[in-house]
């Protein structure tokens, strides 16, 4: 018998702070090393306070790119870890535009708690710049089906999750004491996706599978209607004048509407209007798209040939802030795209407080929402929101279109359990709020699952 052992350390009973510790063959390692978000003080203090001795830990091995399992690495790093972190080289690439984003994120959330007085831990950043940038040097880039041995024992791989660009799920392999197989998730995206492959699900018996719920509970509108009801909308709003706001996460979700947007202004679907991407995370993280063709569809592979996937004459890329100012006095409709997915910060608030009260504007959301963020009050409705400390009426449209999501749906999540293929011992469903988890539980114990967890966190787990 091996003797393995699992503790999870975010992302359980959250969707968030994506962070599970795997003590197996004599290491100690993490998968993943997310950042908690939402409630701005409750998200400080669960990051602030790690749960174990960072130099103790032996190897880190990433799943994908977003800051929900990514942004504790910089203070991982700034606690004394100084082994390998392992990321496919896409989303090594990605990790040197997104952390830094997140320290300077870090920087102005502590300035906004302290102007509160709201008292330490949590008024002080919780990483700088200089820790984003040493993570850099520690990111190994590993491509997909090559296996590494972190200990003589203990192997692991990457294989597609079909999520966003780079994106993975991790195949272990501990030979210990018998033979033992864990395989986790990561976050599972969805067959069709424009530019991102298909997710291909490890097959075989699996031991351990620790699996993503995000959506357990629901599907999403098929990628066809997305697109109708993106061309209903945008020609209903341009029609009376009016802007679309769209709330959108700088990696992924950005370069997935830029496409579909791109695509029916070819067909001529939509009226000629103004395209704007305002967010230099959202244009560094276009780029390093561009570097990397080899992760993409085949399709679009064909067409990067001619620069045509990130590219329109509609469209226009803003870095600047005098720029993203000038913005404020546009006339006439036309689209913005900003991040945060989630309208918790970034350049998203400027245009939100300057629209918002517009009958005439449309808040289109494409992503997911997480409870307590001001993205989803204003999705569930709210006549009165705060924005920059200041109430606003809110006159917008509000619209939600489920299709662009890059995460697997109630439906496909089956299907990915399913092309697993042997059976599954154990499973530990993570990264969903409590009604999806439990969905997700269900499909799982339906699909021949022999036992089903939902962890919560800090539990920990002989395998
Ligand atoms: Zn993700």
């Amino acid at each position: 018998m091996s003797t393995a052992k699992l503790t999870f350390w975010g992302a359980a009973g959250h969707v968030t702070g994506s962070m599970h510790l795997l003590e197996a063959a004599g290491a100690r390692v993490l998968l993943d090393a997310g950042l908690f978000q939402g409630r701005r003080t409750e998200a400080a203090a669960l990051n602030a306070n790690l749960p174990f001795d960072p130099r103790r830990i032996d190897a880190i091995v990433v799943s994908h790119a977003h800051i929900d399992h990514i942004g504790r690495l910089p203070l991982l790093v700034r606690h004394g870890y100084h082994g390998p972190i392992y990321a496919t080289p896409a989303t090594r690439d990605l990790c040197a535009v997104m952390l830094p984003d997140a320290a300077h994120v870090q920087e102005s959330d502590a300035a906004f708690l302290s102007r509160r007085g709201k008292r330490s831990p949590v008024s002080e950043p919780l990483y700088s710049l200089a820790d984003a940038v040493a993570v850099q040097d520690l990111i190994i880039g590993l491509p997909y089906h090559r296996i590494h041995y972190i200990r003589k024992n203990l192997a692991f791989e990457y294989t597609e999750a079909g999520h966003i660009l780079g994106s993975a799920s991790v195949d272990l392999r501990l030979s210990e004491g018998g033979n033992h197989r864990i395989v986790f998730s990561g976050d599972v995206g969805r067959s069709g996706l424009p530019i991102i492959r298909d997710p291909e699900p490890p097959a075989g018996p699996i031991d351990t599978l620790i699996v993503e719920s995000t959506y357990g509970d629901r599907d999403h509108e098929s990628t066809a209607s997305s697109a109708d009801r993106l061309t209903e909308i945008v020609r209903r709003v341009a029609g009376k004048g009016g802007k679309i706001l769209i709330p959108a996460f700088a990696l992924g979700r950005v370069q997935e509407l830029v496409y579909a947007l791109h695509q029916l202004a070819r067909a001529g679907r939509i009226p000629s209007l103004r395209i704007y991407v305002d967010s230099p995370l959202a244009v560094d993280a276009t780029t390093v798209f561009r570097m990397h063709p080899e992760v993409f569809d085949r399709r679009e592979q064909l067409l990067m040939h001619s620069d045509q996937v990130f590219d329109f004459p509609q469209l226009q890329y803003v870095k600047s802030v005098e720029d993203s100012k000038r913005l404020n006095t546009l006339t006439g409709p036309a689209i913005i795209i900003a991040a945060s997915g989630m309208a918790e910060s970034g350049r998203i608030l400027h245009h939100l407080a300057n629209h918002i009260g517009d009958s005439r504007n449309c808040v289109l959301f494409v992503g997911y929402q997480a409870e307590h963020t001001l993205g989803r009050r204003i999705q569930d409705g709210a006549r009165e929101i705060k924005i920059f400390g200041e109430l606003r009426d809110a006159h917008a449209e509000v619209e939600t279109i489920s299709g662009y999501s890059a995460h697997a749906d109630r439906t496909e999540l089956r299907a990915w359990v399913r092309a697993l293929g042997g059976p599954v011992k154990r499973a530990f469903v993570v990264h969903g709020e409590a009604a999806p988890a439990a969905a997700m539980a269900e499909i799982l114990k339906e699909e021949g699952v022999r036992q089903t967890v939902i962890p919560e966190l800090g539990e920990s787990f002989d395998l």
